[in-house]
């Protein structure tokens, strides 16, 4: 497989070419930068010298002129050899306004031989201006610079007419425009590389932390372009990758890894793995899978996004992979305990509770051995009923889709009501069922049943003696409603929110001594959604409870 990080490693790399160019000069050392420079104005005045000789030789003896190149030379002479990397930085700026001296003395050395020569002033102007030190100061000491190389000469001969002065104020204000560009130009370049480099350093941090975070996470993450090539796997998904290869000799390719759907020995094709759907557009969440083969064997649990590029268009996927191997083993262990359990306590439960009826029964029997009965009864009753639960949280994915009938939601509660008639009477409780329309529902007889039973067996559980339990049946649209209304013990505003959540149970009913697994309206809030309704609750302490079941009518 091939594999590249595209964390911010490409950005920084364009940002460090973009700042490449301007370091290398500045990491050279500082005689270097300094004569490297100087020497582009040393050898223009070579080259002048080199016309002179030949257009006009005498020239080449003036005072003025061969000042002005032995100052030169010794101004190179000094880049060399002082110590600039001992001296403050600035210091190396003095060798440009020392350059405007030469400058003044060639060019008023040739007058009349070469023209135009001021303009060379144009390399100390450049250098002081373009150093982005004190831009203003650069600026004034560059146009004083040259107006002093231009006047000076006029002013050594006394040639100080104004005529004259203004007349060589041209090249001066020339200059002084290169310099007011040249800063100008420097002062945004400068800013510019502040701010790349800003975005370098941000793009450094943030590439590290992504890489810390995604090695420290306990999740498998693989990008996927959008032609579905592996673009980044961090290592927990490596490993994953490992583990779900045939042996060690495989090669690294994804077609190799042993990916099988729960519960299934048929190896997944390719095309219906989580990599290709995703980039097909199945949405994946928490989907899970077997990885490898026999005991080495992981369960991941796979969830896929689709991520944009910077453009907006589809870039690829991110898929997290969790290994939940050890949930797996250890809920299904859970689960087939609680089921063989609930089988062994469920049959010699059954056997008790049809004797202590049959016993009840039994005319021989006095009042207080049958009133002795009942208590059995309906402890047997109450654990029977438990123990069903339990059974029914342990059968994972009871499907309900093929066991739907047609059936008649409010005879159904009229049915629970009787059901629990008995136990109602056994607490001294008033029943009451109000059902009278008929409430066609397409759904799962056994799963509806149980809800009911575990309603009303509750508004009783909870409620004292003397108190009443309505039941209602009715139409609201297009749904069918039931209500269970109790006056019981209530429930607290913090326990609403929690108690169709499984083994959930209020301390009031734990206080209270009622025996229960907190499992019954889980199961029901799950029957309920299954069948496309929902079961909620609004309840007040010491005032009562009233749960209200909804289910879709038949059209
Ligand atoms: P349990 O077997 O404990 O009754 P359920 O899931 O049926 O389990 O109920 C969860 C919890 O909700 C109960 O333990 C109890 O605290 C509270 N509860 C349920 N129904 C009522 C009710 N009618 N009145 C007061 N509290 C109730």
């Amino acid at each position: 497989m091939n594999i590249t990080y595209v964390t911010g490693g490409d950005v920084e790399r364009v940002l460090d070419a973009l700042l490449h160019a301007q370091n290398r000069f500045q990491r050279l050392d500082a005689r270097r930068r300094v004569v490297i420079s100087q020497l582009p104005l040393n050898v223009t005045l070579l080259l002048v010298a080199v016309v002179v000789l030949f257009t006009d030789r005498p020239a080449m003896e003036r005072p003025g002129f061969v000042a002005g190149q032995a100052v030169a030379l010794l101004i190179l002479g000094l880049c060399l050899l002082v110590p600039w990397n001992r001296l403050p930085g600035w210091s190396i700026l003095l060798v440009p306004v020392m350059d405007f001296i030469p400058l003044a003395l060639v060019r008023s050395g040739i007058e009349g031989v070469l023209s135009g020569l001021g303009l060379l002033a144009v390399f100390p102007v450049m250098w002081l201006a373009g150093s982005g030190y004190r831009p203003r100061l650069a600026v004034a000491v560059s146009t004083l610079g040259s107006l002093l190389m231009v006047w000076t000469p006029l002013l050594a001969v006394g040639s100080t007419a104004p005529h004259n002065l203004v007349a060589e104020i041209v090249v001066p204000f020339m200059l002084l425009a290169v310099a007011i560009a040249m800063s100008v130009l420097t002062v945004s370049g400068m800013t510019q590389q502040r701010r790349v480099e800003e975005l370098l350093a941000q793009s450094k941090t943030r590439e590290r932390l992504l890489d810390t975070i995604l090695d420290t996470v306990d999740v498998g993450v693989l990008v996927v372009d959008s032609s579905g090539k592996d673009v980044f796997m961090n290592a927990k998904q490596r490993q994953l990758f490992l583990a779900g290869l045939p042996d060690e000799a495989s090669g690294a390719d994804d077609s190799e890894v042993l990916l099988y759907r729960d519960g299934s020995d048929e190896l997944l094709p390719l095309e219906q793995r989580p990599v290709a759907r995703a980039l097909a557009g199945d949405p994946i969440s928490h989907e899970l899978y077997r990885l490898g083969r026999g005991t080495d064997a992981r369960m991941v649990s796979v969830s896929a996004r689709e991520f944009l590029d910077a453009a907006g268009d589809r870039g690829g996927m991110v898929l997290a992979c969790s290994d939940v191997t050890e949930v797996v083993v250890a809920v299904r262990a859970r689960d087939s305990f609680l089921s063989a359990m609930s089988h062994e306590f469920r049959t010699p439960l059954t056997s008790l509770l049809g004797y202590a009826e049959l016993l009840q029964d039994d005319t021989s029997l006095g009042p207080s051995a049958r009133a002795d009965l009942q208590v059995m009864s309906r402890n047997a009753r109450h654990l029977r009923k438990m123990v069903d639960d339990i059974l029914a949280a342990s059968v994972e994915g009871s499907s309900v889709e093929t066991q739907r009938t047609r059936l008649d939601l409010a005879r159904l509660l009229r049915q629970a009501a009787a059901s629990a008639m008995p136990e109602a009477e056994g607490r001294g409780i008033e029943l009451r069922v109000v059902a009278d329309d008929d409430l066609p529902v397409l759904g799962d007889r056994t799963g509806l049943v149980r809800i009911l039973d575990n309603l009303v067996s509750n508004a009783l559980k909870y409620s004292d003696t003397g108190t009443s339990v309505l039941m209602t049946a009715e139409r609201d649209g297009r749904s069918a409603v039931c209500r269970i209304e109790d006056q019981g013990l209530g429930i607290a505003p913090e326990d609403l929110g929690r108690i169709f959540t499984r083994f959930q149970r209020t301390d009031a009913a734990r206080r209270a001594g009622i025996p229960g697994t907190g499992l019954g309206l889980a199961l029901a809030q799950e029957v309920a959604e299954q069948h496309g309704g929902r079961l909620e609750v609004a309840s007040e302490v010491g005032v009562g409870s009233v749960f209200t079941l909804r289910i879709p009518l038949t059209e």
